[in-house]
């Protein structure tokens, strides 16, 4: 490059699930990514966790993006959805199952700092393999496109962007 910019394919902002899942896409179709997620490490802000659905009906699923993450990176299955509410001595019990489990092929329980810290190792892993990887403490604050970037016949310029981090 005759400029005195780093250039990628494509600049992935935020290290959560989402952005996880498109900078890990990317790697596997071979795109140069780089991930710049402006916390200290991924996930650094959070303080609880939730439940996370892989749906049926989703062309796809997170572990199929992370082959391993069930295993390494969620807490425990969650079969049984209950509310159970008390009221004094009395307690009424609700069986939300069928609600859960609609088009759902497993759910688990996770802790986010815990997921989203793994998550970023493994897209880090992948996007280096693509000449890119993970920044942390990176804050990006917009985008600067390139003026030729409509040009056409140079697929590889035109996805170029150049991040005003
Ligand atoms: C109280 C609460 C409970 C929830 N419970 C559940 C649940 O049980 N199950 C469930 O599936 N979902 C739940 N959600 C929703 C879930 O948190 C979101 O859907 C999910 O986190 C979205 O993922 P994301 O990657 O798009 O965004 P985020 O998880 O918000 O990740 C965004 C990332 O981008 C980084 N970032 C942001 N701006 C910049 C910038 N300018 N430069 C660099 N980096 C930046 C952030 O630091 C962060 O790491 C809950 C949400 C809340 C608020």
């Amino acid at each position: 490059m005759t400029d005195d910019y780093e250039h990628y394919e494509a600049v992935v902002v935020g290290a959560g699930p989402g952005g996880a899942a498109a900078a890990a896409t990317l790697a596997r179709n071979d795109v140069e990514t780089l991930v710049l997620e402006r916390g200290v490490d991924a996930g650094s802000k959070n303080v609880s966790g939730g439940l996370i659905y892989a749906e049926e009906s989703s062309p796809y699923t997170i572990d199929e993006l992370f082959p391993d993450f069930r295993a390494a990176a969620t807490e425990r299955p969650v079969t049984d959805h209950y509310i159970h509410n008390v009221s004094g001595r009395s307690v009424k019990t609700f069986d939300l199952h069928g609600l859960h489990h609609h088009d759902t092929e497993w759910a688990d329980a996770v802790l986010r700092r815990k997921m989203d810290s793994w998550l970023a190792h493994r897209v880090h892993e992948m996007t280096r393999e693509t000449g890119g990887g993970l920044l942390t403490e990176v804050r990006v604050n917009g985008l600067l496109r390139e003026p030729d970037q409509s040009r056409r016949g140079d697929r590889r310029r035109r996805r170029q962007l150049r991040t005003g981090a």
